[in-house]
């Protein structure tokens, strides 16, 4: 649903037939703010980007409501527009922007090598460098009862999913920025939004948590998880617990929408690239440099802290500017 509804904003002609083989300065990887700001940058010096939009086109940052929080926007700007503007900011300097998966990396470990790219179409691309901004996706809880009832009225994605449980009561779970903003939005859409937060207290901004309070139709549980969702095809129920008590009770709604945070989109560069312990590209300290030259990481690729729509465009622009000092210099 999700990728079918964001797909719809970018122009057909991006699925032309390609060559098997084809070499490039710069591969970019990704279509969220930071790879479009890379594509920015890069186009205007002459790298002749082409950018690879990945599962997602657009990002995170099509599936969410408002944003506003991004400097110059001070009415705030829906994602999605935001996404496609910055989309045809990238086109104007000759950024190729082009619907697809890269699935396969073989990276060179010395300086002035290609880097090789390959797509699920079977284009070959040699590129001498590439700018990885994959970005993150959402997590599950992994509770077979959620597994089960994926697309029959469980999702991670309330902008995306939240029609569909109009006037409806529905369950959100999640103490951050994410939950509390999906909270509020569904509040306008549903007639009830149960709130799970797992601990005594909420991770999301303060501004958010008072939007939250301020909801009338959004019932806050602390200290409460999911024990099993409820429903055989589709979700009828939730039984929650109170992690303090052990209480269970179980509430009748239709929708549950898991807001927990996200893991990076990094596992086609496991063995090649430095990671953390969660799957995080690790970069040198104030650049963008992954451990081989010429790779070079923006975004919440390789942010965990930040995980800014602001901060990632800020990523993609230094590994534009890393990606073309790294060319002056071989
Ligand atoms: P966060 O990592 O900030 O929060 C995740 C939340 O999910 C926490 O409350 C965490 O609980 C909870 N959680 C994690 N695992 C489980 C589990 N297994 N069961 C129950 N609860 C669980 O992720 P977000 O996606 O909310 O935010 C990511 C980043 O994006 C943040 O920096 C945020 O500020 C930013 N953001 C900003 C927005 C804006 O400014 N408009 C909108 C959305 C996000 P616990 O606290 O107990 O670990």
């Amino acid at each position: 649903m999700k990728n079918q509804e964001t797909t719809k904003l970018y122009p057909l002609h991006l699925t032309k037939i390609l060559k098997p083989m084809e070499t490039l300065k710069t591969l970019i990887i990704g279509s969220g703010p930071a790879g479009y700001t890379a594509a920015i940058y890069a186009a205007r010096a002459d790298l002749k980007p082409v950018l690879y939009t990945g599962m997602e086109p657009g990002g995170q940052l099509t599936t969410t409501t408002e944003v506003d929080n991004f400097p110059g926007y001070p009415e705030g700007i829906d994602g999605p527009t935001m996404m496609v503007q910055l989309q045809q900011q990238a086109e104007r300097f000759g950024t190729e922007v082009r619907i697809g998966f890269i699935n396969k990396v073989e990276f060179a470990t010395q300086k002035g090598k290609m880097h090789k790219a390959f797509t699920e179409q079977g284009t070959e691309i040699h590129a001498q460098t590439i700018i990885i901004s994959t970005g993150a996706t959402a997590k599950y809880l992994g509770l077979p009862s959620e597994q089960r009832l994926r697309g029959g009225g469980v999702s991670a994605c309330a902008v995306c999913d939240g029609f569909f449980y109009k006037g409806q009561e529905v369950a959100i779970v999640g103490g951050g920025d994410t939950a509390a903003e999906e909270a509020t939005y569904l509040a306008k859409i549903c007639s009830k939004v149960t709130m799970l937060v797992r601990k005594d207290e909420m991770r999301a901004s303060k501004v958010m948590q008072h939007r939250v309070t301020n909801t009338p139709n959004i019932d806050l549980r602390y200290n409460t998880e999911i024990d099993e969702v409820l429903g055989e095809q589709v979700v009828e129920g939730l039984r929650m617990k109170n992690n303090q008590t052990g209480a269970l009770e179980e509430i009748p709604i239709t929708g549950l929408f898991i807001a927990i945070g996200h893991k990076p989109n990094t596992e086609i560069f496991k063995g090649q690239l430095d990671m953390d312990s969660a799957g995080y590209l690790i970069t040198k300290s104030k650049t963008t440099e992954t451990n081989l030259p010429g790779v070079f990481a923006s975004g919440d690729v390789q942010d965990k802290e930040y995980r800014q729509a602001v901060t990632a465009a800020g990523t993609g622009c230094m590994a534009a500017l890393d990606a073309e000092r790294y060319l002056q210099a071989i």
